[in-house]
């Protein structure tokens, strides 16, 4: 469709004072259900819509702003990123890159990264490691299985809706990838089983393994110590790879740099985006050198590693270093996770528990109540703070790491201010 210049004029919502989201879908794809604001600015842990109201923001672009919004540090980087040279293509050696990757490899248990621009792209890298792992190394395992969990996310595409053990992203998506198998989180049993049940010999058995060390969008729900201590030992005795999903977690967020230093044990392969750059887009998969299986050609990425996304991320590694923003993920998410408590205590009829780590936090609510997460959302909203859904019945708490302690004492008053307001009016 040919569309006047006049829209695009619409679309700088600076110069209107009234945001047209018919319009907007008009010439948008539906894919998201979205809420009724448009934003327009932030600054730290701040967000101002287009009709000027402010928000508290404890979504951070779905654990993804890092660093809040407008950071010194980030703008200081891609400014100067973007003067000197955004992009040139892996035909080429990217400085930049090396400089991420040696980092990464420096403060992690990998030896080598790979990188691309989303989550569901670095999974994507991972599983086809797997598979190239297993047709390089293993005996003639001519269909290998990866077990996955259910009530696990890891991402849009083909073989990740796959991945993702919750049938509503895979409805009418059909048909999907083979290789993948389902069983409970938390559960070793199942693991178990399932690893003894699929095993057809040289012809189809699991050779990997891909789990959030604490799950995410499936109701923020930590790994279980004593469990992933003993699906280390399956993984090592079957030659089973092990590869978290730490698209969510890793980063910081956890109140450690990665998610599996919560569960003291290293996967062999993991992944990591949303929060990795901030906000700039950018994927990473990185792995031990004993399963770093791919050779030139076998994997690659136009925009993965280019220069401005890799500036964007030494930028957000080298402040979360130097601020010592580690300590405070770990500070404000136990003083989160009290004022919660506190919460779900005052309102039992409404809420069951809370849980999460560092800054990745979870409040439930009950089962037998109509109430969704999406009606508290959108009462916080209302009362100016941002949280997002984790499933029907837990909403979660994502705020930037840089999260103060006077912000969470406000976050949480807005939300009782909320709970009062829903409770006064039902
Ligand atoms: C968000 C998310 C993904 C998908 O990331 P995209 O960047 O949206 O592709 C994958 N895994 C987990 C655990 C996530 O939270």
């Amino acid at each position: 469709m040919i569309q006047s210049p006049l829209i695009e004029d619409s679309l700088d919502t600076s110069n209107t004072p009234e945001f047209d989201g018919d319009r907007f879908d008009n010439s948008v794809m539906q894919t998201y259900s979205r809420f009724p604001i448009a934003i327009e600015r932030g600054e730290g842990c701040r967000l101002w819509d287009t009709k000027g109201k402010e928000y508290l923001d404890f979504v951070a672009g779905i654990a993804t702003c890092t660093l809040g919004h407008a950071h010194p540090a980030l703008i200081a980087a891609v400014s100067e990123q973007i003067k000197k040279l955004h992009h040139v293509s892996n035909l080429y050696y990217i400085p930049e890159q090396g400089q991420l990757a040696e980092w990464l490899v420096n403060h992690s248990c990998a030896d080598k990264v790979f990188f691309c621009n989303s989550g569901a792209e670095a999974n994507e890298a991972a599983i086809k490691l797997v598979r190239k792992y297993a047709h390089t190394f293993l005996d003639q395992v001519e269909k290998p299985i990866i077990l996955t969990a259910k009530d696990s996310f890891h991402g849009r595409t083909l073989a990740t809706i796959t991945a993702t053990g919750q049938e509503k992203y895979q409805k009418g998506f059909a048909p999907l990838p083979e290789g993948f198998a389902y069983v409970p989180y938390n559960d070793i049993t199942a693991v178990e089983n399932a690893i003894a049940d699929l095993d057809e010999g040289t012809l189809s058995r699991v050779v990997g393994i891909m789990i959030e060390p604490l799950q995410g969008e499936g109701g923020v729900r930590p790994g279980d110590l004593e469990y992933f201590l003993k699906l280390r030992k399956i993984c090592d005795d079957n030659k089973i790879l092990l590869v978290f999903d730490e698209v969510q977690v890793g980063i910081g967020r956890s109140g450690r740099l990665w998610g599996y230093e919560n569960l003291g044990i290293e996967p062999d392969i993991l992944t990591s985006a949303k929060g990795l750059a901030g906000g700039i887009p950018i994927g990473a998969m990185l792995c031990k050198d004993f399963c770093a299986a791919f050779e030139p050609g076998n994997h690659a990425s136009t925009f993965g590693g280019n220069p401005f996304a890799c500036a964007a991320a030494l930028a957000v590694l080298k402040t979360l270093e130097q601020e010592n923003i580690l300590q405070n993920v770990q500070a404000r998410g136990e003083q989160l996770r009290v004022r919660l408590r506190a919460i779900a205590k005052k309102y039992p009829s409404l809420f069951v528990e809370v849980r999460g780590w560092g800054l990745i936090n979870g409040l439930e609510l009950r089962s037998d109540i109509n109430l969704t997460s999406i009606d508290l959302v959108k009462a916080a909203m209302e009362e100016g703070l941002l949280l997002a859904p984790a499933g029907p019945k837990v909403l979660r708490f994502v705020p930037p790491l840089i999260v103060s302690q006077a912000e969470v004492e406000e976050g949480v008053a807005i939300l009782e201010t909320a709970i009062e307001k829903l409770l006064s009016n039902s």
